[in-house]
């Protein structure tokens, strides 16, 4: 077995042995607040009327392998302008995947600011890609455009990613902050708008003013992360080149049917998102009056709190109760004293903000 793991070691490339797989917590039994899913189920009849539509799916044949119904109905519920393209992945997870693989294989840098969304720098790792983090501002996680400014012109990043609003921070970046990312960048640069529909606002519009710009969005935090759907809009000049390294068939039969129908459905989804706004100023405003606890501002459907507790403990003693949140202690830096919530329905909020009041001795 020694024998064995050596020759694993020495066969695979080394940037594997420093990777580890993505973590799920095992949520069995808790009220789940840690993956920024939608709570809410479909209204009476709805099901039926999905169920009706996947009864006729052909699962014996391969499905139509550019999808061209759903990216249709894409584009027009999402307001995707006119001579941009659209690229489907299975999940924007395997977008980033597809965009990475386009530029790996040189000394290419993939950049990003830090804390973000993890898949960036795992995937840049896991391609052979080097892969520089700038450190977002420590008071408010803005970008720091110093910082930006220096790290840019050292590395000459292929590609840039900026989740906005920001995973796990929350925040919407500065719009001027970003457009100065926007001009001084001399490659891709990726803005990640996975929570779009909480954010109200978005760089869609101003998609073709940059000829460089990838905007991202995922229908996974809307209210379908079961289905695996992303979709990246740009220029066709960069799209028909990312085209050639998607599998095909990656979008299967019955994500095809679903996402079609959930989106001529979308009336309902806008109206749990709204429930869910005014559950996240609810909730946020909750946590404020907690004693040493200090939400910050989101634009998304989580708020990222730090507490004057060590928050693994705090983290743990939830879950003991019942109550699944995200903790960042093993992170040094800004975010070990913090916790993210995800918002959930009224009922699931208000069991997690009984519990935190108490472990924090109200
Ligand atoms: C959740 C998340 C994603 C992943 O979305 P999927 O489509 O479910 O793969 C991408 N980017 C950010 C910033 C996220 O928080």
């Amino acid at each position: 077995m020694r024998d064995l793991a050596n020759r694993v070691r020495s066969l695979l490339r080394p940037e594997l042995a420093a990777l580890h797989p993505y973590h799920v917590a095992d949520a069995r039994g808790l009220v789940k607040l840690d993956a920024m899913e939608n709570p809410y189920s479909w209204p009476e009849g709805m099901t039926e009327q999905w169920l009706d539509r996947l009864r006729q799916a052909a699962v014996n044949r391969y499905p139509d392998p550019s999808a061209t119904e759903l990216r249709s109905a894409l584009r027009a519920t999402a307001g995707v302008p006119d001579g941009a393209e659209i690229l489907l992945g299975n999940g924007s997870d395997e977008l980033i995947q597809i965009i990475l693989m386009a530029v790996a294989g040189g000394d290419a840098v993939v950049l990003a600011p830090e804390p973000t969304f993890v898949m960036y720098r795992q995937l840049a790792v896991s391609l052979g890609l080097r892969f520089a983090g700038v450190p977002l501002r420590n008071d408010d996680f803005s970008l720091d455009m110093e910082a930006m400014r220096v790290a840019i012109r050292q590395h000459q990043p292929a590609v840039i990613f900026l989740a906005y609003p920001n995973n796990p921070t929350g925040n919407l970046f500065r719009e001027e902050d970003v457009t100065e990312v926007l001009a001084i960048a001399p490659g891709l640069v990726v803005i990640d708008e996975a929570y779009a529909p909480f954010a109200g606002t978005s760089f869609l519009p101003r998609l073709l003013d940059h000829e460089s710009l990838l905007v991202m969005r995922t229908l996974s935090k809307m209210g379908l992360a079961g289905l695996r759907l992303g979709y990246l809009v740009g220029a066709p000049e960069w799209i028909v080149e990312f085209d050639k390294l998607r599998l095909p068939y990656n979008i299967n039969v019955l994500t095809q049917i679903s996402a079609e129908y959930a989106l001529s459905r979308s009336d309902v989804f806008d109206d749990q998102v709204k429930r869910l706004l005014g559950q996240r100023d609810y909730v946020s405003r909750q946590l404020n009056e907690l004693p040493g606890v200090h939400a910050y501002p989101s634009r998304a459907n989580f708020i990222l709190f730090e507490m004057s507790l060590d928050a693994g403990r705090v983290f743990e003693t939830l879950k003991a109760r019942g109550i699944l949140v995200k903790s960042f202690h093993s992170l040094l830096g800004p975010l070990h004293r913090c916790l993210r919530v995800t918002v959930g329905t009224p009922e699931e909020n208000q069991l997690f903000l009984e519990q935190l009041s108490k472990i924090l001795g109200r």
